[in-house]
């Protein structure tokens, strides 16, 4: 009895005073994938329960509406919002086997839970498209010796294509020649021949001479000063397109950009240890910034800054064909281990 008061007691302190309330429940469900967004009160603390075909997520201490959604013929059969005694439970049903994953976004406080489905056709990584930066009006960087960012990062790009062609993989450029292309039709084409990885090149600039070194970037909100710098430079070339386009300011509030977050940031890990193995310029890192040219592509994404062409020594190294090669090889081998790492992933848990 002293032990069931306890237990009771230790429940009872770890929940709030006040019920917390669940502000809003959006959802939503394609063929592949589901999402339950959850506007809440404050920072929510969640426990998962998972089985085969089942998801639970209680919220301890919180209260909302019940209700139960259907959804005829698809992967996901229901999601049910349930108030509880002591806390609120959205369970979602499936059909078929699955993975998630949850994550929290602030202001205002959401829990997002993502159910995802592949089939087993999806499960190998074929078709990459390889995303030379810049080109025709835009030149991109100006570097040491009056290099440019368009011409470099195409001759990486066209070896780059060949290593992954011998991979056996499909292989497709944005552009192959010096021409312009607007950023939004990069994606558009990537998502059109239905894309399983895409990568931008691109080359560093600064004003400081010393700066030196290769970065590779995912999707996400910049974190410092330098990698927001870096996505000002990138995006700016909207303004050379014509017409030009309304990008939309709440660029984080679109939920689309977390797709494949995860892989992207595999991607980028693997992609800086390769280079970091082969190239003598400094690992300056993986980096989040908000880049136009990534956003909406659905498929694991990267922007790798190759190296500053406004360093001299690393200018005059970038203009040389075989430190082109060696770069394209280095990033051919990350996007082979990634494509391994994506297989043995998805074999264990289907
Ligand atoms: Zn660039």
């Amino acid at each position: 009895m002293r032990k069931n008061i306890g237990i009771f007691l230790l429940l009872a302190l770890s929940l709030p005073l006040f019920s917390l309330e669940v502000k809003g429940v959006r959802y939503s469900c394609s063929s592949s994938k589901a999402r339950v967004v959850l506007t809440l009160d404050s920072y929510p603390y969640y426990r998962v329960e998972k089985e085969e075909k089942t998801l639970k997520v209680y919220l301890p201490g919180y209260e909302g509406e019940d209700k139960k959604i259907t959804f005829p013929n698809s992967l996901v059969s229901s999601i049910r919002l349930v108030s509880q005694p002591v806390s609120f439970l959205v369970e979602v049903n499936t059909t078929r086997p699955f993975q998630y994953q949850i994550f929290r976004l602030g202001s205002p406080e959401r829990l997002v839970i993502d159910i995802f489905f592949r089939n087993l056709s999806s499960i190998n990584i074929r078709k990459v498209v390889i995303d030379p930066g810049h080109g025709g009006k835009d030149p991109g960087a100006i570097g040491w010796g009056g290099i440019k960012e368009k011409d470099i990062v195409l001759k990486v790009a066209l070896y780059l294509r060949n290593f992954l062609a011998q991979e056996g993989l499909e292989v497709y450029l944005t552009r192959r020649s010096d021409v312009f292309v607007p950023l939004k039709k990069r994606v558009e084409f990537a998502n059109k021949i239905g894309a399983d990885l895409f990568i931008s090149i691109h080359c560093n600039s600064s004003l400081s001479r010393r700066a030196c070194g290769f970065e590779t970037y995912y999707l996400s909100e910049a974190l410092d000063d330098h990698a927001r710098a870096v996505a000002r430079v990138e995006n700016s070339v909207v303004k050379l397109e014509n017409p030009v386009e309304k990008w939309k300011l709440t660029i984080l509030e679109d939920l689309s950009l977390l797709e494949f977050r995860k892989e992207s940031i595999l991607l980028a890990q693997l992609l800086q240890e390769k280079l970091d193995a082969c190239l003598p310029t400094p690992n300056r890192g993986v980096k989040s910034a908000l880049f136009y040219v990534l956003k909406g592509v659905h498929a694991p994404a990267v922007l790798v800054e190759i190296g500053f062409i406004s360093n001299p020594w690393e200018a005059r190294m970038l203009r040389k064909s075989y430190f082109q090669r060696e770069i394209a090889r280095c990033i051919s081998e990350g996007i082979v281990k990634f494509t391994w790492k994506i297989a043995l992933r998805e074999n264990e848990t289907l």
